[in-house]
């Protein structure tokens, strides 16, 4: 899962660094900052519950690709 975060939507309420400092912080003027977007498995549920308490909606949370989707470019690596 990926994290981002719309910082023209933030208002600097605290609210996801206080109830998940393991995946969100405090930033410049009270702005959420995200020291590592791809969110490892053992923390999706603590980064959900960030995003679910901002009441902005200024968190995004994007599900990782499904295996093998998104590697079809057109090249299929193989040669002769
Ligand atoms: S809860 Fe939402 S508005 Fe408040 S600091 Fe976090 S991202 Fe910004």
């Amino acid at each position: 899962m990926k994290v981002r975060v719309d910082l023209k939507a933030c208002k600097s309420h605290g609210r996801c660094y206080m109830l998940a400092p393991e995946v969100f912080s405090e930033g410049e003027r009270g702005h959420c900052l995200v020291e590592n977007p791809q969110v490892p498995p053992e923390l999706k549920e603590i980064a959900r519950l960030g995003a679910d308490a901002c009441p902005e909606q200024a968190i995004h949370l994007e599900p990782d690709p499904e295996p093998g989707a998104g590697s079809r470019s057109g090249a299929t690596g193989r040669r002769g």
